[in-house]
């Protein structure tokens, strides 16, 4: 490497993230080379704080930094309702409507046969043992409206069908192949407003 080690060692570093190339990479080292020494080490230890003190709720798999989450622990939601979706990010988005009062399930993924990921690789084990009482009446799949996101709606509605719950998948308001973390509140509360049954 031309660079000293260090600065190498961060660019390196960068370009290991999602979507960050070389260039991006450096441009990126040589300004965290630039900040003022304190915002450098609030930024380090933001990245070890992630991981330390982050951890998965035990009921929705949500990230949480208590557990269970504060919304598993929210008595005023209706525990009758629960909205499955695919990442933490979309769970804020669904979060940001205000539309929904019930309770979420977080899978951390979504099934892939072309990545490799199957049922078990992402958390339905966990969403099939909150089913056993009958506490819940209806599941709403809000996965995202791409190929990975109905496959799994579609393997979500055939489990599920034996509990008796009602299974509802939110409308295609949404943008098809879009994420459901880039939808707009409005676009997001009409998906959810005009949800139909699936059989
Ligand atoms: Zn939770």
């Amino acid at each position: 490497m031309f660079y000293p080690e260090p600065i190498a060692k961060l660019i390196d570093s960068f370009s290991r993230l999602p979507g960050i190339g070389p260039k991006t990479a450096a441009r990126l080292a040589f300004y965290v080379l630039r900040m003022k020494e304190e915002d450098v080490i609030d930024f380090a230890k933001a990245l070890v704080n992630v991981k330390r003190n982050l951890t998965y709720c035990s009921v929705c798999c949500n990230i949480t930094d208590t557990d269970p989450c504060r919304i598993c622990s929210d008595k005023s939601r209706d525990v009758s309702v629960i909205c499955v979706v695919q990442e933490p990010k979309d769970l804020v988005a669904m979060e940001r409507t205000r539309e929904f009062h019930g309770h979420y399930h977080v899978l951390n993924g979504a099934i892939s046969p072309m990545d490799g990921l199957g049922p078990d690789d992402i958390r339905i084990a966990e969403l099939v043992r909150r089913l056993g009482d009958d506490t819940v009446q209806e599941l709403i799949l809000a996965t995202n409206p791409n190929i990975e996101g109905e496959a799994t709606a579609m393997y979500l509605s055939r489990l599920v069908k034996p509990f008796g719950i009602k299974v509802t998948r939110i409308a295609h308001g949404l943008p098809v192949g879009g994420d459901l973390e880039y939808a707009d509140e409005v676009t997001i509360s009409k998906a959810l407003e005009g949800r139909r049954e699936l059989y």
